[in-house]
């Protein structure tokens, strides 16, 4: 029986952070990973993602350089190539990892871990461990959807298509939410054709109902065809997708050679004795934790995609590092799920923090708007990304920031500002007496925070909101 003060099950970007967190705090720390070091976001999902999205980009810019006074002939591209590179990229970051956690003392385990007791967990070498705190950071998986079809060669998961290595001719994305519009914007950048089929009334259903639908139009704009309303039925041989159209009742069918079922994921967490321990679960197979992420059981957290609570991978490390904090009795307040940023990487890029107006309204709050139109930016023009807004959400009785929706050229690094001002509490006047650097595209908060107070002066007059 090996003794540890904590064992983190899970090596994704939660549990690996944990891991070196509680290293760094004096903890004596096993992380046991069953794949790869890294988890889900290095080896199947943001990174890799990024990296693909990253050859499109190069691609399409290269394609449409002339308005740039550049041109290039003969621009092609090479599928398995573009492959490579992100092989190339997450094994890199894949080994950063294994070289972090060594140099921290971290014992990593590649093995199978089953929770065998509250405070013992069996290897599937053999071995056995003990330890005064576990943390689970188990991960999800994409959702397999109760459509016919989906098991046919050619139907893949997110997963499964990043290491198809020859390009199709037109991809269906069953599913208008994250990972389908940045496949989608990979592949339509690309040229290649790609129908999205979404079974709401519209895409990207969390993000601001105007930038939404604003990206939806760029989609198309980008040779993407936007179904919505589009409930999937069944997938045929030769790769027919029929679907109902849920306002007007009549079906549809699209054919293509690739269909990505794209429906959302659950919990990575059968088959590991969580249940037998006496966690409890919520549905789909989530740890049911508190804000801290503790579990019913007192030296049992769940930590990131598994917990259910927001599954984004920053989110995952955010709560990791809370954790062993919280482990080494170090004081730490809840992680405030309201701050955390949500990204899309589109193009242009879509990012938001906080509420949507409709949240914000519906929350009780007397919400005013800020917003600048991107097209005013002397930074965006001068790199040709002149095309977004941005929306400033706040509180008028005190100017307290809500929430912030961008839609534009380097809109998820952008959000983080203003997921720091909101993590002080800060106010659109605070944010606008902030000076940014010009030329950016960071003015376009400023531009917002001005407006909130109907005062941009880079924006044409108008009525005061
Ligand atoms: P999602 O929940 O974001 O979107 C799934 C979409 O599929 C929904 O809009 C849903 O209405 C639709 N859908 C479900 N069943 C359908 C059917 N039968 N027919 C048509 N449409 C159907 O899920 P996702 O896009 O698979 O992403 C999974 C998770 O991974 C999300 O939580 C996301 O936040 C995370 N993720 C994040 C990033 C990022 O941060 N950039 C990138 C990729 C994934």
């Amino acid at each position: 029986m090996l003794k540890y003060d904590a064992v983190v099950i899970g090596a994704g970007p939660g549990g690996y952070e944990c891991a070196i967190r509680l290293a760094q705090n004096g903890k004596k720390t096993a992380l046991v990973e069953e794949c790869e070091l890294g988890g889900t976001c290095l080896n199947r999902g943001c990174i890799p993602t990024k990296a693909l999205l990253h050859s499109a980009d190069v691609y399409d810019k290269a394609r449409n350089a002339d308005a740039c006074g550049v041109f290039a002939d003969k621009v092609t591209f090479d599928y398995a190539k573009i492959i490579q590179r992100k092989n190339a990229i997450t094994k890199k970051l894949r080994n950063g990892v294994a070289f972090l956690e060594k140099s921290h003392g971290v014992e990593v385990i590649q093995a199978r871990a089953v929770l065998s007791g509250t405070r013992r967990v069996s290897l599937s070498n053999g071995e056995e461990l003990e330890a005064a705190h576990i943390v689970l950071a188990t991960g999800s998986l994409p959702s397999a959807l109760p459509i016919p079809g989906t098991d046919l060669p050619g139907v893949v998961d997110s997963t499964a298509l990043l290491d198809i290595t020859t390009c199709p001719q037109h991809i269906i994305i069953i599913g208008g939410g994250v990972i389908g519009v940045e496949f989608a914007t990979f592949y339509s950048r690309l040229g290649v054709k790609v129908t999205i089929l979404e079974m709401l009334d519209r895409i990207l259903e969390p993000f601001d109902k105007e930038l939404a639908r604003l990206v939806s139009g760029k989609l198309e704009e980008q040779g993407v065809s936007v179904v919505v309303n589009a409930r999937v039925e069944s997938i045929a041989e030769g790769l027919t997708v029929r679907y109902t159209d849920r306002k007007k009742g009549a079906g549809g069918s699209v054919r293509g050679d690739l269909v990505l079922v794209a429906g959302g994921r659950q919990a990575n967490s059968r088959g590991m004795g969580f249940e037998q321990a006496g966690l409890r679960m919520t549905r789909g197979g989530f740890v049911e934790t508190d804000g801290l992420c503790r579990t019913n059981i007192p030296n049992i957290y769940a930590i990131g995609d598994l917990n259910g609570k927001m599954l984004l991978a920053h989110a995952a490390s955010a709560q990791g590092l809370m954790v062993a904090d919280l482990i080494a009795g170090i004081p730490r307040r809840a992680i405030h799920g309201n701050r955390i940023p949500s990204c899309v990487y589109c193009h242009p890029e879509l990012a938001m923090v906080g509420m949507t107006e409709e949240k914000a309204r519906a929350a009780g709050r007397e919400i005013g708007t800020g917003a600048f139109n991107i097209a005013g930016n002397g930074k965006a023009l001068a790199i040709g990304e002149n095309e977004g807004m941005i929306k400033i959400v706040f509180d008028k009785t005190n100017g307290e920031i809500l929430g912030c929706h961008i839609w534009g050229p380097h809109a998820t690094d952008l959000v983080a500002e203003i997921a720091a001002v909101m993590e002080c509490e800060g106010t659109v006047d605070e944010l606008g007496t902030t000076v940014h650097p010009h030329p950016t595209v960071s003015e376009i908060i400023l531009e917002a925070a001005h407006d909130c107070r109907g005062k941009s002066a880079n924006a044409p007059a108008q009525k005061p909101r």
